[in-house]
């Protein structure tokens, strides 16, 4: 037995409040990460509950789990529990708790831009990895397909430079870039607008940009975009966490950034690195998301179908929970999925007939909502105060 959430769970329903019913069915339990022996938990109380009340309430919370864990001969090495308020702004922090990340001065209400830096696009949110081949790219244009279906207005921009997937990905070799009044027309297709470097450059020719060159072009391309009004701006980020993506980063005011992660232990601890990088520039990091979690092979003879965890399905997932942040989803392998990619045609992954069946069209969706739940609570946070976007 380990510590999990559904343990937490369990234990805090035997936990009698003052005020009557325990913190599981009167909801005020609202978020638990557990892994390993560490767990985080976030609980929202009624009314406006002094200090005092919190640290009290705090304290019983950890003694309970402690106690039971410990007759269960269960370890637990950090428990953290924070209080948020109803807008889910954290307010109070206990025990091994994560701090909340620095708040930078308000934005400018009189912007149009809603806080987002760009005119008329209220979220930008950053996918990022900790290196190339994870399927950042895929995920971002599965993200921004699958918003799209959902009914929000989406734009897509291929901020890796130096390799940009998008003119496959989207299918956008037959379609010539055009420039209005000296401001690119993003492409409108599967129900999004993306702009890509890689149809202004050669594409046979390789991208070699120093930073300040990089940074100029990346720029170009959100700065002179007639993006129009956006619920969500996906930026698809160079992979690693070199000089490039982490300007980028840093010159955009992000709702907050997705890391995309494979689940071998190897690409965790490069996915570790790329939310740190996140974290450090005061970015939130929504989540993680785990791309070829599984693979889900054809129906056998008695029509049942067998999943293969080919890299060992939940490493990502252990993974956030170890950071203390909301995972996101698990993308299977899937061969249409790779060829869908390649022919440009995403639409085709929310389709079962096109998709090898059910998994995928809902593994996607259901990451879309999840991203979209998290972008809520985030923005929430920061409704009075954007992320710190400078480095010390
Ligand atoms: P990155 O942006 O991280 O470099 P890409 O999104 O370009 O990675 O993906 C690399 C290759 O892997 C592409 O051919 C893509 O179609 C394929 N791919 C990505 N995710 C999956 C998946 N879940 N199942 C099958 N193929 C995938």
């Amino acid at each position: 037995m380990s510590l999990s959430k559904q343990f937490i769970q369990d234990t805090l329903r035997q936990l009698e409040l003052p005020t009557g019913g325990d913190l599981v069915t009167t909801g005020a339990l609202k978020w638990v990460a557990a892994c390993d022996a560490i767990a985080n938990l976030r609980v929202s109380l009624p009314g406006e509950p002094n200090q005092r009340a919190m640290k009290n309430l705090a304290a019983l919370i950890d003694t309970t789990i402690r106690a039971e864990a410990a007759s269960q001969n269960i370890p637990v090495e950090r428990l953290g529990v924070q209080f948020v308020n109803h807008a889910g702004d954290v307010v109070a922090s206990f025990g091994d708790a994560p701090t909340a990340p620095t708040a930078a001065p308000p934005a400018d209400p009189r912007s149009s831009d809603q806080g987002s830096g760009i005119p008329g696009v209220r979220h930008i949110i950053a996918v990022g990895a900790g290196k190339g081949g994870v399927g950042k790219s895929t995920v971002s244009v599965n993200l921004a397909a699958a918003l799209a279906r959902s009914g929000h207005s989406v734009g897509l921009l291929d901020g890796d430079i130096y390799g940009p997937s998008l003119p496959t990905l989207l299918g956008l070799d037959a379609l010539e870039q055009t420039v209005l009044d000296g401001q690119l027309q993003p492409f409108l297709v599967h129900g999004f607008k993306a702009v890509t470097l890689g149809k202004m450059v050669d594409p046979d020719k390789p991208l070699i940009w120093r930073g300040p060159m990089a940074h100029g072009a990346f720029k170009q391309l959100y700065e002179r975009t007639s993006w129009g009004e956006l619920d969500y701006l996906i930026i698809d980020l160079p992979p690693g966490t070199g000089d490039v993506p982490l300007t980028m980063a840093q010159s955009l005011r992000l709702t907050g950034a997705v890391v995309v992660c494979t689940p071998q232990k190897v690409a965790q601890d490069d996915a570790v690195r790329a939310v740190k990088m996140f974290q450090q520039l005061g970015v939130e990091v929504l989540g993680v998301v785990e791309n070829m979690s599984y693979f889900v092979g054809d129906p056998g003879a008695d029509g049942q179908t067998k999943t293969y965890d080919i890299f060992g399905r939940g490493g990502a997932e252990q993974m956030a929970q170890r950071l203390g942040l909301p995972f996101l989803g698990s993308v299977p392998i899937n061969t249409a999925l790779r060829a869908n990619g390649d022919s440009g045609e995403p639409l085709k992954n929310f389709e079962p007939a096109s998709s090898g069946g059910d998994t995928l069209p809902q593994a996607l969706t259901t990451l879309a909502r999840n991203v979209e739940s998290q972008v809520t609570l985030a923005s929430m946070q920061q409704s009075r105060s954007k992320p710190s976007l400078s480095i010390s």
